[in-house]
């Protein structure tokens, strides 16, 4: 069920019934997408909204980059691009991961776009095609260094000088190492890509994943194609993030238990106590996408090194103390004031306080990771200033 006042829409679980809460912010997210936008002119800019855009929702993400003016996006799947196409009937929709002859009465009756990325995959398309009198558009993807999809450089080069009677309506490349500024590999990308578009003049390109709209190097291409930077992701390694966070998550404290120093803690008996140890029992897990790894070294077969999460609480970070369990995670309070929290008030796990990245490194992984593993027993409310409802 989905309820809206002027300011809020609620979905997901009860709120009195869930243990988590995600609050994500759509004005922030049209922010980071302008702020995006700005940046890459004078390229058009798209928006890559697969994986359920980034685990936060397709319908409610879509409707609002649509009003800010977004109007190309990309899907992974065509599943995911009939989604889109829902609750934006006149966008234009690129489907990222391939194309199967199975799924063209699909892109006949839907106006999908395929990003075709091998030559099997062209010359099925072509061979579908033939029937019709007007050629359904199709979008080219190019390895230009990834070894992921596509076609290799000197394949699209040689089609491209077979004087093609179908061109694609889009030529695509994907970067590997933009969000290294120091790494070598995006130059030589660049550098191919340049060719590629020689080779097919007049085809609408794009080149820039998040931290491509950052590089150095990224001008005078067509479209742009940002996905993490939209939600609030930091889009190169190492230099502060200045995208406005999106998405917060918060789990309920069910209990406030104290255990004595030499006691241990959770699964394992990993952490030893050593002082007499306030612990907050929270409502979050792996299950909902609180991975594991949070609990730093107190999960063997990872890198020791990392040290753990932290929640943020009363004004200050909380450490995660013992293991993360399916359903419950537990932190050490020990350091509030003892009339700071009760049961029923929220921990912060990631947002303004904790950055979504932070909170990544610390559980050993990439903001990615954790927006789209998370769960679905969250009660979500997505805020939105109500301009033009
Ligand atoms: C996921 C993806 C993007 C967006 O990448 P971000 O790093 O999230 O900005 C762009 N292009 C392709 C081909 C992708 O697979």
């Amino acid at each position: 069920m989905t309820t809206r006042k002027p300011n809020v829409t609620t979905t997901g679980a009860d709120p009195r019934l869930a243990g988590g809460r995600l609050t994500i912010d759509l004005d922030a997210l049209t922010a980071n997408w302008l702020f995006l936008a700005d940046k890459s002119k004078p390229a058009q800019t798209g928006a890559v909204v697969k994986a359920d855009a980034y685990g936060l929702g397709i319908v409610h993400v879509v409707p609002v980059l649509w009003q800010a003016g977004c109007r190309t996006f990309f899907v992974a799947l065509a599943e995911e691009g009939l989604r889109v196409k829902a609750v934006a009937p006149d966008a234009r929709v690129f489907v990222l991961n391939g194309f199967f002859a199975d799924a063209f009465p699909v892109y006949e009756q839907s106006d999908l776009i395929p990003v075709l990325g091998s030559l099997q995959e062209l010359s099925l398309w072509k061979h579908l095609n033939a029937g019709r009198q007007d050629k359904l558009p199709y979008a080219l993807n190019v390895d230009t260094g990834m070894n992921r999809l596509g076609l290799n450089v000197s394949e699209a080069i040689a089609f491209a000088a077979k004087g093609m009677d179908e061109m694609p309506v889009l030529l695509i490349t994907h970067l590997a190492t933009a969000d290294d500024p120091s790494h070598a590999l995006s130059q030589k990308q660049f550098e191919s890509f340049q060719k590629l578009r020689a080779a097919f003049k007049g085809v609408e390109s794009s080149i820039a994943n998040s931290p491509g709209v950052f590089h150095t190097l990224h001008s005078g291409f067509d479209l742009s194609r940002p996905g993490v930077a939209m939600y609030g992701g930091e889009p190169v390694s190492n230099v502060a993030n200045p995208m406005r966070p999106v998405v917060t998550l918060e789990a309920r404290i069910v209990q406030i238990r104290t255990g004595l120093k030499g006691e241990t803690v959770g699964y394992g008996a990993t952490a030893t106590l050593e002082r007499d140890t306030r612990i907050a029992i929270c409502s979050v897990g792996y299950a909902d996408g609180y991975l594991r790894s949070f609990s730093g070294s107190g999960v063997p077969l990872r890198n020791a090194v990392v040290k753990g999460g932290a929640g943020f609480l009363a004004g200050r970070k909380v450490p995660v103390i013992g293991r993360v369990t399916m359903d419950l995670t537990s932190f050490d309070i020990t350091d509030l004031a003892e009339d700071a929290v009760k049961p029923g008030d929220f921990i912060e796990l990631f947002g303004p306080n904790i950055a979504l990245d932070d909170a990544a490194r610390a559980a050993g992984t990439i903001g990615y990771e954790l927006l789209t593993s998370l769960g679905n027993r969250f009660h979500r409310r997505y805020l939105h200033s109500g301009k033009g409802d």
